[in-house]
């Protein structure tokens, strides 16, 4: 159970204490914030609101600390991130079932979220001892003009410290895959979690204590991201920020210093179906794209653009399929369960009614318990219709008919999101013609959407993001480049 067994020291009373220069300390605030279990609709814990006087001692240890992790080897930063990965598979059960009761995931893909993090933070470790171990060796002659008089060495330095701020929907996974690539590159790390997904990111924070790394190196600050965000975002300490969220990343990015920022942010991730697809695989993808953990990530199949000679079947072939679909609680794998907040089912609601009111055709009769939505395919969406363009982040999905591959193309080019689309067609040439047109990050070609493995390349273009993720992308976003001239006072050509 959360907060018991190894994980009690986390705990203070009904309060999950936060973590500064290696203890787990009570915030001199007095104040906690409270995290509503989603599905239940009451306070599930509690963790500290920590103050600005908190973050200031957070950020001086993570300054100190990471001058003697940039000075620790290589292979000691990547032991100590395995026995991390370790600890955290093995107390993968309390960690899932907070998942389960702060954001309402399934109980199994809870599980799996845990699990996945560890790979990655392995994975990082074994990637991080290679890239970090090699430079570059540059000689002047290739340059017009120059002789052979100097040798430019290459290698990968540490930013310094970095403040990590995932979302709810995978509030462990992100977390970990930005506190793995910073600290094997020699970084401090700061992370601010989700509030709905916080105790289980302080539970994931405990892993890394358990596994040893010096004080100050990691921490982890609580409290609301609207209170607390902007302090943090733009305290002179941090040397990178890496955020996974929504539009909150656009004004992160518009009031953050000099530095580098690793911007993941919202899509709608569009699903373009040619005459010639597989019919039958269109539809389990996008079940499974649109549907999974109720529509809530990233890289949701977000509108789905089908050419109307086709449309009519796919739309039954989908339909039969959501007919299929469990509704209920996360503790019994229910396909479909609640949604973060009641705000958020509210913003959904709101996208559902207009396009009602529009003209939309409702596959299956609109239902809504609490912050429960049932699922809901839209037929004969149109682009006058909010729900064509914005991002439900809910178990809704609208289907556009189009008469033209272009017409499927311009829809998605139009959006201000750039993040992932896929396309369904037997003809591998025209799929590569319409990935190259489609303005997003990561194109899939017959399947859905989606990120990962974790160490492929993820990122969104225009309001999708800044940077690149995946293990390699991320380690380097995390260095900069330093160079060491050797000068030599006469042409030295090495021979054979
Ligand atoms: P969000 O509301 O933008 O929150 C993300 C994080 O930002 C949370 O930790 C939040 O803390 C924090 N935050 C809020 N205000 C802040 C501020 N002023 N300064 C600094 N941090 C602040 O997003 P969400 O609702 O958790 O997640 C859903 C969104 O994330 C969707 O748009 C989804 O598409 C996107 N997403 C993108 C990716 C990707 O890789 N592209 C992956 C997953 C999700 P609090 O919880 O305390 O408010």
């Amino acid at each position: 159970m959360a907060g018991t067994g190894i994980f009690t020291e986390i705990l203070d009373g009904e309060v999950y204490k936060y973590y500064s220069d290696g203890e787990w300390r009570t915030s001199s605030s007095g104040k906690s914030v409270a995290i509503v279990n989603p599905a239940t609709r009451k306070t599930q814990y509690k963790v500290q609101a920590c103050t600005q006087e908190e973050v200031n001692k957070v950020m001086e240890m993570a300054k100190s600390a990471q001058k003697s992790w940039a000075k620790t080897p290589l292979w000691k930063r990547a032991e100590l991130l395995h026995k991390a990965a370790a600890i955290l598979k093995d107390n993968k059960a309390p960690i899932a079932e907070s998942l389960v009761k702060e954001i309402a995931k399934p109980a199994k893909d809870s599980v799996t979220e845990v699990v996945r993090s560890g790979d990655l933070i392995s994975y990082c470790a074994e990637e991080g001892v290679r890239i970090l171990g090699e430079g570059k060796f540059l000689l002047s002659d290739s340059f017009p003009g120059n002789e052979r008089t100097k040798y430019c060495l290459t290698s990968k330095i540490p930013l310094g410290v970095v403040l990590a701020i995932p979302p709810f929907n995978y509030p462990v996974n992100l977390a970990v895959s930005k506190i793995a690539p910073a600290l094997i590159a020699g970084n401090s790390l700061v992370l601010k979690p989700p509030t709905q997904g916080a105790v289980s990111c302080l539970h994931m924070v405990y892993c890394f204590h358990l596994a040893g790394f010096p004080k100050g190196l990691i921490s982890c600050i609580t409290g609301k991201g609207s209170e607390i965000g902007d302090f943090l975002t733009m305290h002179p300490a941090v040397n990178c920020i890496s955020f996974t969220g929504g539009d909150t990343g656009i004004s992160i990015s518009k009031k953050a210093g000099m530095i580098p920022l690793q911007m993941e942010l919202g899509g709608k991730d569009a699903c373009i179906v040619l005459e010639d697809a597989d019919l039958d695989l269109v539809a389990s993808n996008i079940i499974k794209g649109g549907f999974s953990y109720s529509g809530q990530r990233c890289t949701a199949v977000k509108v789905v653009l089908v050419i109307e000679s086709v449309a009519d079947e796919l739309v039954e072939k989908v339909k039969a399929k959501v007919a299929k679909l469990t509704v209920g609680p996360p503790e019994e794998n229910c396909d479909i369960t609640a949604v973060v907040s009641e705000s958020s089912a509210n913003f959904i609601e709101g996208l559902v009614m207009d396009a009602k009111e529009k003209g939309a055709t409702f596959c299956q009769e609109y239902k809504r318990e609490g912050n429960l939505i049932w699922p809901l395919l839209l037929d004969n969406v149109r682009p006058d219709m909010r729900i064509a363009w914005e991002e439900p982040f809910g178990p809704v999905l609208p289907v556009l008919r189009i008469s033209s591959v272009e017409e499927g193309i311009n829809h998605c080019n139009a959006s201000n999101f750039g993040l992932q689309g896929c396309v369904f067609t037997k003809d591998i040439n025209k799929a590569m013609l319409i990935s190259d047109a489609m303005e997003t990050g990561t194109v899939q070609i017959n399947s859905a959407p989606a990120r990962g493995p974790d160490h492929f390349p993820f990122q969104g273009l225009k309001d999708s993001g800044i940077g690149s993720q995946g293990v390699t992308n991320s380690i380097n976003l995390m260095t900069k480049v330093k160079t060491t001239v050797i000068n030599l006072p006469t042409p030295s050509y090495s021979m054979g």
